[in-house]
Formats: structure tokens, sequence, C-alpha cells
């Protein structure tokens, strides 16, 4: 080929290129940011539910599916505006190439959609997104973020997992910037996001307090209404240490009035509604997001295993039995569930009885 053909076929391939990226830039509607006018309004696009819950923020929900596992039932995402910048938090499940192990196929055009909700919401506002633990339904769309002209600064959890992102989606972990237990996030305007760790659920989960709004964004960290997983001593007494170190750091951070007008956004809000522990016929109630009550009774339910209290009659921990299987929830099958309040915490009895010190009858010796 000569030189000018060389030139005129490489010409003609990037011309090809081009035009293919501008059509599937083209290819998703523009997102409406202006029809969330109102606390409460919604907007439906693509995978996602994006509904206004207070003046710049906003929760992009996954409704999800029950054809998958674990994730892929639904998961909640957040973005917060501030003045000088937009926040995400968690990025959910990864509909730009799949995830096998939760049954998550790919989705068409689901980096552009994402893109488009993201920054369709944050306006002028440069976008940041930080994630509340390195699962692989809370950090699925990082990759939506890499590469784009806009730069989206990346943060995580200093003692999340070196090597999951690489793992889960064949993502360098270098892409985030780790940071330590407690630091805060300055949004302009006043608003600050600080974070709390609560280890249990992952070493590094954190929470987020939004001040002065009031609104705790806990991923899993605390649970979604149906309990948090802690089958093992360590991670029970970890969770326990942690979230009743939450509960003492809110009381020192926050007068009364505003712990009790505390929204608590969670990860996973669609198993809020099961106010305890999942089974098919438990009845469910009308409810949108938790409040102080629930991180408070979280933390007494897994203090109070530590103390033996489900043993202990009229202690309020009690062990209402054993979970059964979900596709929502695999692993904790047949564990066993033990209430306080609108706390739960699902562990095995082995751990339980490990974790108060307490020698167990034969019978619940497995
Ligand atoms: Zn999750």
């Amino acid at each position: 080929m000569s030189n000018r053909a060389l030139r005129r076929t490489v010409f003609a391939f990037i011309l090809t290129v081009l035009c293919s990226v501008y059509a599937v830039a083209q290819a998703v509607a523009p997102f409406n940011a202006a029809a969330l006018a109102h606390d409460g309004d919604q907007v439906k696009y693509g995978s996602y539910l994006v509904i206004r819950v207070g003046d710049g923020i906003f929760k992009i929900n996954d409704p999800g599916v029950t054809t998958g596992k674990g994730g892929a039932w639904g998961v909640d995402m957040y973005m917060v505006k501030g003045k000088t910048k937009a926040m995400v938090i968690d990025l959910g499940n990864n509909y730009v190439d799949g995830y096998v192990p939760d049954v998550i196929a790919p989705r068409p055009h689901a980096a552009e959609e994402f893109r488009a909700v993201v920054f369709g919401l944050a306006g002028k506002l440069p976008v940041e997104a930080m994630i509340t633990h390195e699962h692989p339904d809370h950090d699925g769309m990082t990759g939506a973020l890499l590469n784009i002209p806009q730069k989206v600064k990346l943060w995580l959890p200093e003692n999340e997992d070196k090597t999951a992102l690489m793992v889960q989606h064949k993502i360098d972990p270098a892409v985030y910037t780790r940071f330590a237990p407690g630091t805060e996030f300055d949004l302009g305007g006043g608003r600050k996001l600080k974070s709390y760790q609560v280890r249990g659920h992952s070493n590094g989960s954190s929470v987020y307090l939004l001040t002065p709004d009031v609104v705790l964004f806990t991923g899993d960290s605390i649970g979604s209404g149906f309990g948090q997983a802690f089958p093992r001593v360590e991670t029970l007494k970890m969770f326990a240490e942690d979230s009743m170190k939450l509960v003492e750091a809110l009381k020192a951070t926050l007068t009364p009035w505003q712990r009790y007008q505390m929204k608590v956004y969670t990860g996973h809000a669609w198993q809020n509604v099961y106010a305890g522990w999942w089974a098919p016929n438990h009845p469910k109630v009308d409810v949108g997001y938790l409040d102080w009550r629930f991180v408070q009774d979280v933390a007494s339910c897994a203090d109070g295993i530590l103390k033996g209290k489900w043993l202990q009659s009229g202690s309020g921990l009690v062990n209402v039995g054993k979970m059964e299987y979900t596709d929502a929830w695999p692993g904790a099958a047949g564990r066993s569930i033990m209430v306080y309040g609108t706390g739960t915490v699902i562990t095995t009895m082995e751990a339980a009885y490990a974790a108060a010190g307490i020698t167990p009858p034969a019978e619940e010796k497995k």
C-alpha cells in the first residue's frame, strides 16, 4: 500500500471509530434532572429509579431482579451536592461487563446511561465518588467513571481489600485514592460528609454522616433492615465494638434533636421493609429510610450477643430462629437470627456462644 493509500485507510478507520463513538454517545436519551424539583419526585431512567430525597440529595435506586443472586436483587447509590462538588456514594452493580457470581449480564449502554444520571444530577459541579466498601454490588460501575473527559476522583476506605477490584471487575485498584477512618469531605456551602469505620461486613466498611442535614449513608455496614451476617467470632466482636463506637461518636457529634431527625439510607433499601428478618411471609412495614433507633438497636444487638443476653429473658435480645434460604442472601441460610428492637444480627450459635464466652449446651454444639 502506498503512503497515501495507507493514510487514507487510517483516516477512514479513525472516522469509523469516531462515528461509532458518537453513535454510542447519542444512543442514550438525555437524563431529565429538572423533573426532580421536589422531595419525593422520581425519574425512571435506564436501569435506575432516581428519587430526590432532599435538596441536592438523591437516591439512585437499582430495583434489581429476583432472577440473580445477592446484589442483583437491588442496590442503592446516592448523590449529595454541595456548593463546590457533587459526591456519589457507592457505585452499584456492574452492568457494563456484568458480574457472573451474582448472575448479572451486561446491559447495552450501561456506562453511558449511568454517566447520564451522574452528570445530569451534578449539573456544572465537579463529581467525585466514594464507596462504602469494596463489594461487587457497591463498586460495580467504577469502570463507567474512568477514562472520560470529566475527571472523577474516586475514594475508598483505606482498610478495604487491596485486590478486590481486580478480582471482581478486572480494574486496577490504584484508580481509587484511599482515605483513613474519620476523614471529612467538604462539599462546599457548609455540607460535609464524615466517614466512620464500622468493620464486620468487611475490614474497612464505612458509613458517611452528612451534616448539617444529618443523613447517615451506611452501605451494608449496619445492615439494611433484615440484618447483617457475622458468622465468625472475630467479625461479630469487631462489629459490636465499632457499631457501639459509632453510636457514641454520633452522640458526641450531634445534639439529641439532630439525632432524632436522622435519616439512615442503607445499601439495599428494599430489605428495610422486612423490619428484622427475611422470611417469605414476614409482614412488611411501609418505610423508606431507617433512623437513629435502628443504629442503636443494631449496635445493642451485637453487643448483647457478646454479653450472652439472648439467654436472659427480659433483656430484649431474642433468638427468633434460623434464616431461610434466599437467593438474595444465599450465605446466610441456616444461621440464627438475633433481634433487638429494629436491629438484627445473623450469626451461628457457635460464634454467639464463643463471643459470649459461654459453653454451649450439648444440643447447640454444631
Ligand atoms: Zn451489598
